[in-house]
């Protein structure tokens, strides 16, 4: 299977125990801190504390910390490469305290990442336009306890207006540019993260909303889901 040029490992019957799955985990924060990806103490423990086996369907758990996407149910929907979460999270500069927006929210993992990390003076909020992989990912939040992450069914393009203005913004699906209402309910010097998508090409991109406008840096090459919904740009 192929989903946007990865290919997928096949689907089998889980073996892994969680002592297996620490001791990957660990290994994984170690390999992602030497590659110069993760740098934070606080996305690091939050990294080591999300089991992220318990994010994914039974038939690719074994897969959860090899680089590759899998699928989850809904159309299109995918629980991103462990690099991911560091990759956005550590340019966004999210912290402890942070109001943060997710667009798209898949498996749950990234909310329940983004919630360890701004902690519970913090607050994540996180939409998803497919009913099933929202409700996949309720189900998932609520078994592991992260029963205070706002999960939204929607088109993420149009934000969350009911808890705007937010620190931090993530879009975990590529568009053209970042949706007009992302940037109204981002507080001055808040930061948002997107994979645009530049012709052939998807390019992770930080905004900074400056007083005298928004910055734009690009940051690497990188291959996402499209955004969906008639929101988006
Ligand atoms: N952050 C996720 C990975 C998301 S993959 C995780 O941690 O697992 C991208 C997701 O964006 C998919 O689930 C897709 O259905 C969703 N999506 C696409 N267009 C959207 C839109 N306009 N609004 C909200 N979600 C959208």
């Amino acid at each position: 299977m192929v989903i946007r040029g990865w290919i997928i490992p096949p689907p089998k019957a889980p073996i892994k125990t969680v002592t297996e799955f620490e001791a990957e985990r660990r290994a994984k924060a170690r390999l992602l801190e030497a590659q110069g990806l993760l740098k934070s103490e606080r996305i690091k423990s939050a990294l080591l504390k999300v089991p992220r086996e318990e994010f994914i369907p039974s038939q690719y758990r074994d897969y959860a910390y090899e680089e590759v996407p899998l699928p989850i149910p809904g159309a299109l929907a995918t629980i991103s490469c462990p690099h991911s979460y560091p990759l956005f999270y550590e340019p966004l500069e999210l912290a402890r305290g942070h109001r943060f927006l997710e667009i798209g929210t898949g498996s749950g993992y990234g909310a329940a990442v983004a919630r360890e990390v701004v902690g519970n003076q913090g607050l994540v909020v996180s939409i998803e336009i497919d009913p099933v992989t929202h409700e996949f990912a309720k189900r998932n939040l609520e078994r592991m306890g992260y029963a205070d992450v706002l999960l939204i069914l929607g088109d993420g393009a149009l934000g969350y207006p009911g808890m705007a203005p937010y620190d931090r913004v993530a879009l975990t699906a590529a568009c053209r540019d970042f949706p007009a209402p992302l940037i109204e309910q981002l507080k001055p010097d808040g930061r948002a993260i997107a994979p645009l998508v530049e012709g052939d090409r998807q390019i992770l991109t930080l905004l900074t909303k400056a007083p005298d406008g928004v910055r734009r840096e690009k940051l690497c090459a990188v291959l996402y889901v499209a955004l969906r919904g008639g929101g988006s740009p």
